[in-house]
């Protein structure tokens, strides 16, 4: 599970990381209030999961009231790479004297854990990396004997960190490692760690990965999948274990393969239809699955029609067949069903689903005709 910048800032200060106070808002006026609260020159940062927000616009810097109302208006509601920005960080501005960098991470194929420290912070790592691979200390750490301070120190020292604070970031360093362990995560990168004209060493940024595999002993970490945006649709196909995205046409579409998915989406628009929806059954088609998948896409309101498109390879169509005889069996549809069911064992599948067949459960022999009437049903109004 990876975190939003505010929650893994939140996360790691319980293990004494420093990072400047600040709030979360959702709005313009909460936004103002949280700059007032911290105070001018203030930072109003986008809340996405994505990397290189400085870049694209989503960090900005305000002096005061006004500057922090525009900026607010700029960000809510503004997208980036793809992206929606519902949510801003706020805190008081920092004035930067040097900017390093510093991750903790999982190296699988030495089993040990990896320290990554630079002194070229701020910028993307990876071209560092790639352009000046040396001016990145890394050291291995076995689990079992942790990082000690002086090793902290050393790393420190190696990766060219000296004016000013060296022995405050060392510290950083081990409480940030502590935060990783104990904190069960995966991934700890803060980019940058800053030292400030007034000689403090701050988090500026964090990006943090937990280790899903841990939820079992953090009960607490349920209120980062509850701060997740609320399309009912998703979580109650997540779940039940199923890959669905929720979006705003009339036709649900059901297909094994995100491909196909896509396809049946694409040929949908183009015979002038939306979808409602996207749903990948995967490799599993049985009646379980079915039922679960038709029951997601039918408690949407949006839906006039279902598509079922499945090829089958080795998902047998008779199988899903059955799946979806099981599933009307079980769940009570709001929308007619139109299948389209090719490959292994096809014919097996229509004889299954011939006699069953109505104005509320069609059998079309092509995509590309089941497309059509799944659109014509959707837009005669459908349920
Ligand atoms: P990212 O681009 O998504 O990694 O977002 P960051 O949180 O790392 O912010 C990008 C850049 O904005 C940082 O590297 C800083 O240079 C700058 N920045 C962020 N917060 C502050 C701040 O409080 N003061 C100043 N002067 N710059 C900041
Ligand atoms: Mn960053």
């Amino acid at each position: 599970m990876d975190l939003y910048e505010y929650q893994g800032k939140r996360y790691l200060a319980r293990f004494g990381l420093p990072v400047a106070p600040g709030g979360v808002a959702d709005t313009v006026a909460e936004a103002v209030a949280a700059a007032d609260e911290f105070g001018y020159p203030a930072a109003l940062k986008a809340q996405v999961k994505v990397g290189g927000r400085g870049k694209a616009g989503g960090v900005q810097l305000v002096a005061d009231r006004s500057g922090a109302v525009i900026a607010a208006q700029d960000l809510l509601g503004s997208v980036i790479q793809g992206h929606p920005v519902n949510r801003l960080w706020i805190e008081r501005a920092s004035w930067i004297a040097a900017e390093y960098y510093v991750s903790f991470t999982l190296d699988r194929a030495a089993r040990l854990h990896l320290a990554m420290v630079s002194a070229r912070g701020g910028v993307d790592i990876e071209q560092v990396a790639a352009a000046d691979p040396g001016a990145i200390a890394r050291l291995e750490i076995n689990p079992i004997d942790g990082l000690s301070p002086d090793q902290a120190r050393a790393l420190v020292a190696r990766a060219g960190i000296d004016g000013g604070a060296p022995e405050s970031v060392g510290d950083v360093i081990v409480r940030l490692y502590r935060g990783y362990i104990e904190g069960d995560a995966d991934l700890v990168e803060i980019n940058p760690l800053v030292l400030t004209s007034s000689g403090e060493v701050l988090a500026l940024d964090a990006k943090v990965t937990l280790d899903d595999e841990a939820a079992f002993r953090h009960p607490e970490w349920a209120e980062f999948a509850d701060a997740e945006p609320d399309d009912p649709r998703e979580r109650s196909a997540r779940s039940k274990g199923l890959s669905y995205v929720g979006l705003d046409g009339s036709v649900g579409i059901i297909a094994n393969g995100a491909g196909l998915a896509m396809s049946t989406l694409d040929v949908v628009n183009d015979v002038g239809g939306s979808a409602a929806n996207f749903l990948d059954i995967g490799g599993e088609a049985n009646a379980d699955v079915m039922a679960d998948a038709l029951e997601v896409i039918s408690s949407d309101p949006r839906v006039r029609a279902v598509l079922v498109n499945v090829f089958g390879g080795i998902v047998r169509c008779d199988d899903v067949a059955r799946g979806i005889l099981g599933a009307t069996g079980r769940v009570a549809l709001a929308s007619p069903i139109v299948v389209r069911l090719d490959g292994t064992h096809a014919a097996k599948a229509h004889e299954i689903l011939r006699p069953h067949l109505s104005d509320r459960l069609v059998l079309e022999p092509t995509m590309l005709a089941a497309a059509r009437r799944a659109v014509e049903i959707a837009a005669g109004g459908g349920r």
